[in-house]
């Protein structure tokens, strides 16, 4: 993938697009962006809980 984008973490070019940011190939940057998103299914529990917390 080549991209005219910068990576979110390091700010070199960013090579691929994960957990809604773009990344460089570095590891690091990778696991820094999927802890930003909030880890594997982060968001969507938190859309649940305030959904619950409108319906009561
Ligand atoms: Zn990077």
């Amino acid at each position: 993938m080549k991209t005219d984008e910068k990576c979110e973490v390091c700010g070199k070019p960013a090579t691929r697009f994960l957990f809604a940011a773009f990344v460089c190939d570095s590891e690091d940057c990778v696991q820094t962006a999927r802890e930003r998103r909030g880890g594997p299914g982060g968001h969507q529990k938190q859309k649940l809980f305030s959904k619950l917390s409108v319906e009561k």
